[in-house]
């Protein structure tokens, strides 16, 4: 069996198309601000990217950009800030911040009615607890490619690899809420490829590349890839050995052009349910 490409790019398309949707029906445009502090190179693509997207879709996207030597008071001012300005609907801080700030007390400080990113406690809590709620980006982009399957998530064996805090385990909560029985693996997970061979649905969120092969996959199965590894050549590999594994996989997610522009589509949605909420 050959497995069936699942369309992140095309499908992130339709999500821009409900998002647009959305704002024409507001009638207004919701405002999301993408806070970055220093020079990283690759935070400082993301974050100019989430705002460009924003305003391509009709949204109001703004970077607030502050220098590596911010202090975390300064920081949590700013972020005060823009909880109390009443044109923001979504507030995000990228990742990761210098070190003299402590990145915990930034997320707790967001208002969590404007917590696109779905880090703040508040909104991890009611996401576990089965609650309305911003969820994390990628993990329900993820949830999205795989209804795109149109195989049931309900009854299935799903298994997440890797339990952090932004991917694996909001991954599993989603998953869960949607009736898989959900198995989390981490690096201290015995037997690994014998779980996984049970699996109907796995997602890898691990930070290796290659990691999931062919032999570890159940013929049929859903495998989506997280997973963004670049390699000594430059080149991008996901967790997942794409040739051998869609060999064997019924649908699996590409490196790039899968699970990746899900992320900041799911974000703009974030921004547009956060201003609906808050405003109705
Ligand atoms: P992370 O915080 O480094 O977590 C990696 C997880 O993988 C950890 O839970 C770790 O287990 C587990 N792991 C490591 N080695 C393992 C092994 N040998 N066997 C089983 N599990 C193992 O990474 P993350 O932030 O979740 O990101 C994961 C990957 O997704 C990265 O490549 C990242 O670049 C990518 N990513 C992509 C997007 C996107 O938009 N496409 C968004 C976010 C992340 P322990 O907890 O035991 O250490």
């Amino acid at each position: 069996m050959t497995a069936q490409l699942i369309d992140g790019k095309a499908i992130a398309k339709t999500i821009e198309e409900e998002v647009a949707a959305s704002i024409a029906r507001l009638g207004f445009a919701p405002g999301l601000v993408a806070v970055r502090v220093g020079n990283d190179p690759a935070s400082e693509i993301y974050v100019r990217n989430k705002a460009k997207k924003a305003r391509e879709l009709g949204l109001r996207g703004d970077e607030l950009i502050l220098p590596e030597s911010t202090s975390e008071t300064d920081l949590l001012a700013a972020v005060d800030r823009l909880n109390g300005d009443d044109d923001v609907d979504g507030i995000l801080v990228q990742l990761p911040l210098p070190k003299q700030i402590d990145a915990t007390k930034v997320i707790d400080a967001i208002d969590p009615a404007k917590d696109v990113d779905g880090f703040h406690p508040i909104n991890v809590g009611k996401l576990h607890l089965g609650r309305r709620t911003l969820a994390p980006c990628t993990p329900s982009g993820v949830i999205r490619l795989i209804e795109s399957t149109g195989v049931p998530i309900s009854g299935a064996n799903a298994l997440v690899i890797g339990r952090s805090d932004i991917v694996g385990k909001p991954m599993a909560a989603l998953l869960l809420q949607r009736h898989a029985t959900v198995t989390i693996a981490h690096s201290r997970t015995r037997d690994l490829a014998s779980i996984a061979r049970n699996a109907d649905i796995v997602v890898a969120a691990i930070g290796r590349a290659r990691f999931v092969t062919a032999e570890m996959v159940k013929p049929g199965a859903i495998v989506i890839d997280v997973g963004i590894n670049r390699g000594a050549d430059g080149k991008l590999a996901g967790d997942v050995d794409f040739a051998n594994v869609r060999e064997v996989a019924s649908h699996i997610t590409p490196v790039p052009g899968g699970v990746g522009p899900m992320t900041i589509a799911m974000l703009m949605k974030n921004t547009v349910t956060a201003a609906e909420w808050r405003r109705a």
